[in-house]
């Protein structure tokens, strides 16, 4: 199959599980199998010695039509391939079905390692790139935002390169920009505070008490960054991190605020002070109440799944833990928010990003705030009526709902012609 790859795999695995929980319809089932749209390009980009030519593989991949136009983001990094990004864009359906969101999933990629390119040999790339698949995106076809290795510049690149092609300023065409090109605020930290916003309920439900739970956080970009700030805010101890510098420990609890200077100035945490170092590894089966893996996939699969102590898994990373290792863990009794729901943030404000554009209207942050919280939780408390109902996961769950919804759209559009 064009898709092949672990991802897709696990993907179509999970899908095809869920479908049958769910007795979902056989012609629905087939359709949603596979992604309606992908893009394969091919394509060059200068490096900043003027003469060395790089030529990199890029992807954009929509998986859903049916529910408007398409949604989510895209990556930079160096094993990005078609399989990973069809998986990924299946995900996006899915996500945000769960959260009501009016958009089917996508996905984009390039195929480059972004840390060995500089700030201008980004932006060659992010407008090549960005030529390449502009009949393919759009403020009412495909919306992307960022993922991993990308960020608010790209962003703004990407938006600026698609004005310029269409001979007008056209912000709605990306999302997750710089606040001054149309971004919205609270965007940058969404996705770590929706996260944090289901900690309350997650702890009730689990009979956790928030205030000095212990918080171990994986990965200290958009994400981890954010997610740890808002859980220190809620009075949880955040007492271990790490980055691509490093992990770093403390029993009673980081300062985040002070860590995200450090980490500013000195490129990474490593050497924060009153910390001690640790192997990043370990950060993984630190006895936590919650651990929140906020970095990149598969982090946690058969290899160290039996180490795992954490009472609680929140997913900020797409995909971070293994199916094996999800199903030992739930089977052990560890309450998993899955990554469909718990980042579910990052593409809710970005929908609301997408509405300010569209009616060059721009919300409070206290506005976007209350509304994030509320189509979370409320997201939040539907999944775990659904995992009651039928005996399941949030995980399990998460997919029945998000995989329902969208099948009432499609039986209630039918097949044309
Ligand atoms: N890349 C993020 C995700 O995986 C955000 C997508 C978006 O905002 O469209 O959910």
């Amino acid at each position: 199959m064009e898709w092949e790859s672990p991802l897709y795999r696990e993907a179509l695995l999970q899908f095809e599980r869920v479908a049958e929980i769910a007795g979902l319809d056989a012609n629905i089932r087939e359709r949603l199998r596979t992604p309606q749209r992908a893009l394969v390009v091919t394509f060059p980009f200068r490096r900043d010695d003027y003469g060395s030519v790089d030529t990199v593989f890029g992807y954009r991949v929509q998986h859903l039509l049916t529910m408007g136009p398409t949604k989510g983001g895209i990556r930079f990094a160096a094993d990005v391939n078609l399989g990973e990004v069809a998986a990924l864009a299946m995900l996006m359906t899915w996500k945000c079905a769960i959260v009501g969101l009016p958009f089917g999933g996508a996905k984009g990629g390039v195929r480059v390692n972004p840390n060995e390119l500089s700030r201008a040999e980004m932006q060659r790339l992010t407008r090549r790139y960005t030529m390449e698949i502009i009949n393919f995106i759009g403020p009412d076809k495909d919306i992307p935002a960022p993922d991993l290795g990308t960020n608010e510049d790209v962003m703004a690149w990407i938006m600026d390169t698609y004005s310029t092609h269409v001979g007008h300023t056209e912000p709605a065409v990306v999302t997750g920009k710089p606040p001054a090109v149309g971004g919205s605020v609270a965007r940058r930290e969404a996705t770590g505070r929706g996260l944090v916003s289901l900690l309350p309920s997650t702890a009730a439900h689990v009979g956790l008490p928030v205030e000095g739970a212990t918080v171990a956080v994986q990965g200290f970009g958009n994400v981890g960054k954010y997610a740890a700030l808002a859980a220190t805010q809620l009075g949880c101890k955040v007492v271990a991190v790490s980055d691509i510098t490093g992990a770093i420990h403390n029993d009673s609890g980081f300062d985040v605020e002070k860590l995200m200077s450090w980490t500013t100035e000195n490129r990474g945490i490593k050497g924060f002070p009153d910390s001690d170092e640790i192997d990043p590894a370990d950060l993984l089966t630190l006895d936590v109440d919650v651990l929140i893996p906020a970095a990149v996939g598969n982090v946690i699969t058969e290899h160290n799944v039996d180490d795992i102590r954490a009472k609680v898994i929140m997913e900020g990373a797409n995909g971070p833990i293994s199916s094996a290792a999800d199903q030992t863990l739930s089977e052990g009794g560890v309450f998993i928010v899955p990554d469909i729901l718990a980042n579910a943030g990052g593409v809710t404000v970005s929908y609301f990003e997408w509405v300010q554009d569209l009616q060059n209207y721009f919300w409070s942050e206290s506005e976007i705030v209350g509304r994030l919280r509320e189509i979370m939780n409320r997201a939040f408390q539907e999944v775990l009526e659904t995992a009651t109902t039928h005996g399941t996961d949030m995980r399990t769950a998460a997919l029945i709902k998000g995989i329902s919804r969208v099948t009432q759209a499609k039986l209630a559009r039918g097949v044309y012609p």
